[in-house]
């Protein structure tokens, strides 16, 4: 039995649009909605999935199809199915209506990530509606909590359910969007991600009455701490994965562009600031959280250390909180099978492997081994340009682009899995 591929685009469009309907906002997240969703919609196609609940209402689901050939490392699909919070006055549509205008479907988490979810689904409900076999094992996972950094859901599995996501390969999020740069386009491919180092720095003066300055009070020192993390940036460093991004781009070294210049060297930026009680009162400490994102190669010992060379011996350090920075080969037959078929599907466009300063789920999955791309494509014009509607008002996603990102996706994916797309649909 073959299936309407135009059947399949509309069903993945009603599925986007049901995802977008249900809140899951982070905080306080409720996703428990997405996979109450995804659960009856795979039952309906005879797959069956696993709900794990790390906290009430932080649900994750993972479903597998078992493939011919166990030997074969199994391909995960992932998605998160928690959003960021929205602003509702400052969107010029109801944020969780999914209304379609001017040939787009609007709405929080259309892009980030509710699309690749719904693309998820229809292809795993696909291959069991039709009762196809892959080659290898393929996991669907959708999860919660990765807006919040992945604890209670990426890393929770890794942690608590490493069996259920184990996968050889993972098709993530960022990356197969339309690109423009200058008279050219491309689809950036997600291969690597910076690590994140979170420290807390503290420094320590006399307290007392604030009639009487002191110059080496905590408040005082901290400013020129702060001052010096501003302005003495950490050492640029181009890794072999940068310099072939620069190139293909055509950037040059020193483009002024902060999201290229993040990509050069490790990160860090004050984002909690703390000190002082009284108004009348000079305060004995201040403190402030240092975000700090670390190049692939790097590690919280190499981090600290460039962090302390700049901030010299007296500020307190404290790591809270990191995580490793990854990087997947583009010698993998996966990742020249995207670059074949994503160049193949728009054609002049060119694909450019990509590191994002961010964090993702692909960060945990590399830990159980997996080689992680992003990759949800989405064919975009000019005028809605991802990184305005990435986490913005008004985020929204052309339904033709979907269903152009929907054919690659689902062609990709099958020829990993030893299928054919003609095998499966008409
Ligand atoms: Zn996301």
């Amino acid at each position: 039995m073959k299936l309407a591929w135009q059947c399949v685009e509309l069903e993945a469009l009603d599925s986007l649009r049901a995802l977008i309907r249900l809140d899951t906002s982070n905080p306080p997240g409720n996703e428990r909605f997405a996979t109450d969703y995804i659960s009856a919609v795979l039952a309906r196609c005879q797959v069956e999935a696993v709900v794990v609940e790390s906290a009430p209402n932080r649900a994750n689901l993972v479903a597998r199809l078992r493939g011919r050939d166990g030997a074969l490392k199994p391909l995960m699909l992932s998605a998160h199915t928690d959003v960021v919070p929205v602003e509702r006055d400052r969107w010029s549509l109801p944020p969780f209506s999914a209304e379609i205008a001017e040939g787009c479907v609007w709405g929080r988490g259309a892009l980030d990530m509710k699309a690749k979810g719904a693309m998820d689904l229809a292809i795993l409900g696909a291959l069991g509606r039709t009762g196809s076999m892959p080659e290898r094992d393929l996991i669907l996972a959708a999860v919660a909590d990765e807006e919040a950094g992945s604890e209670l859901g990426a890393k929770f599995m890794v942690e608590r359910h490493p069996d259920l996501v184990r996968a050889g390969y993972v098709l993530n999020e960022v990356g197969g969007f339309t690109m423009f740069f200058g008279d050219r386009r491309f689809y950036p491919i997600q291969v690597a991600e910076k690590g994140f180092v979170t420290v807390r720095m503290t420094t320590r003066g006399q307290p007392g009455h604030s009639s009487v300055p002191r110059a080496d009070s905590a408040i005082a020192q901290m400013a020129e701490l702060i001052s010096k993390l501003t302005h003495a940036p950490m050492r640029r460093r181009m890794t072999p994965l940068m310099r072939q991004m620069f190139d293909r781009l055509g950037l040059s070294l020193d483009a002024e562009i902060p999201l290229f210049r993040a990509m050069l060297s490790n990160t860090v930026v004050p984002t909690i600031l703390q000190a002082g009680y009284k108004d009348n009162v000079m305060p004995g400490e201040a403190s402030v959280v240092l975000d700090g994102r670390t190049l692939p190669g790097e590690d919280v010992e190499s981090f600290m250390a460039e962090l302390r060379s700049i901030v010299g011996p007296k500020p307190e350090l404290e790591v809270l909180r990191s995580g490793p920075p990854v990087e997947a080969s583009t010698r993998t037959p996966l990742f020249e099978l995207i670059a074949e078929r994503t160049e193949a599907a728009d054609p002049g466009a060119e694909i450019v492997s990509w590191m994002i300063p961010g964090a993702t789920d692909s960060k945990f999955y590399a830990q159980l081994g997996a080689a992680c791309y992003g990759f949800a494509p989405v064919k975009l014009e000019r005028d809605t340009m991802f990184g305005s509607l990435y986490h913005g008002n008004d985020e929204r996603l052309p339904v033709d682009g979907f269903f152009w990102g929907l054919r690659l996706y689902a062609d990709v994916v099958l020829r990993f899995l030893g299928l054919r797309f003609e095998d499966v649909f008409e």
